[in-house]
């Protein structure tokens, strides 16, 4: 469906927890996050209800968040009970990779399409230190069993941070060179975790450009990506820059999220949420009309990078990212 402006929106980030199994130095407290209690946090049905509910609406892809979605048991079931939503195009997920050898060829059985993996460092021991303690290995071998698998085309998404891993961007970009991997440098928001972090480690990731300077710009192939593309001459995957605070693409967003906690958000960015537990528990309203209000409550744009622009509530495991 449109939205106010005139976007179409076809598209919900779904976040199914907000626990993960590793600690981002950027995105989760070290000491993890308060538990919440079971019931405030939405069940499996509830989940599929709220996206089935999207279908006539227009939107048809979907990508599984969090925290991380694979730590919640029931995710295959999810996929492959959404696998039968014949409307939906793609059933994407966004994943630390961490336990991918254990899934990756159930989901590609349940119906997933593609998985992005997140991965900051190809350093071991960096690694551990972003991620407070992960295993580079079991990420290497989650990327492994989802090439098996045919959980293609496979995406790496890379924050860049200054001072930590802009030295490393050429080793990112030559994984795109014998392999069909599409290598995505994402800015670091100050949201979260990062809201306060000294302002040297948030590098516009045009850097890339001026560090590879054999990397050619290519076509789009979704209006609504939020990346701009290059190539390696003779590369076979892609090299994707995603500047949200540099360079908005709020004038191509096609997404709404919900949250693990039942909340339908308009925009990462905005503290605006429209609870849906109560239409789904006790049948207040409809959850038609909760989710067009999302769609009609998109703001034009976020104010990020802006003087005076407060960082969101909600850190980015809690929202999905
Ligand atoms: N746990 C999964 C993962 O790491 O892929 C999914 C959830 S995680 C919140 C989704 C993405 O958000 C990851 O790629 C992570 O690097 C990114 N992220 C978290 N905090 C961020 C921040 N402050 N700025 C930019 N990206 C961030
Ligand atoms: Fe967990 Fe993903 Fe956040 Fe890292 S970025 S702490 S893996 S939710």
């Amino acid at each position: 469906m449109k939205d106010m402006l005139g976007r179409n929106i076809n598209y919900i980030r779904v976040s199914v927890t907000d626990r993960c199994n590793l600690r981002c130095r950027y995105c989760m407290p070290e000491q993890g996050i308060k538990k919440k209690e079971h019931c405030e946090m939405l069940t499996l049905e509830e989940i599929y209800q709220v996206i089935e509910a999207c279908m006539p609406l227009g939107i048809d892809k979907v990508r599984l968040t969090g925290g991380e979605p694979l730590i919640r048991r029931d995710i295959v079931q999810l996929v492959e009970k959404l696998s039968k939503l014949t409307q939906l195009k793609d059933i994407a997920l966004t994943t630390n990779g961490m336990l991918l050898p254990e899934y990756a060829a159930a989901l590609k059985k349940a119906g997933l399409t593609r998985v992005n993996i997140s991965l900051d460092t190809l350093n071991g021991e960096k690694y551990k230190e972003i991620t407070r303690g992960g295993d580079l290995q079991d990420v290497l071998k989650g990327i492994e069993a989802a090439k098996e698998c045919g959980l293609m085309p496979l995406k790496i998404n890379t924050v860049l941070i200054g001072g930590f891993n802009d030295d490393e961007i050429s080793d990112f970009v030559k994984l795109t060179l014998n392999d069909n991997i599409d290598v995505r440098f994402i800015e670091l928001m100050p949201i979260g975790q990062a809201a306060d972090w000294n302002t040297s480690k948030f590098i516009p990731n045009t850097i890339v450009l001026d560090r590879v300077k054999e990397l050619v710009p290519i076509e789009r192939s979704e209006a609504s990506s939020p990346a701009m593309l290059y190539k390696l001459p003779g590369g076979k995957g892609r090299v994707g820059l995603i500047n949200p605070v540099s360079h908005k693409f709020c004038g191509d967003c096609n997404r709404i999220r919900l949250t693990a906690d039942g909340k339908l958000k308009p925009c990462l960015h905005s503290n605006q949420e429209i609870d849906v537990k109560p239409i789904l528990r006790d049948n207040i309203g409809s959850l038609e009309d909760a989710i067009k209000e999302a769609v009609y409550a998109k703001p034009q744009q976020h104010g990020l990078g802006e003087e005076g622009c407060k960082p969101i509530e909600r850190d980015m495991y809690r929202i999905g990212g």
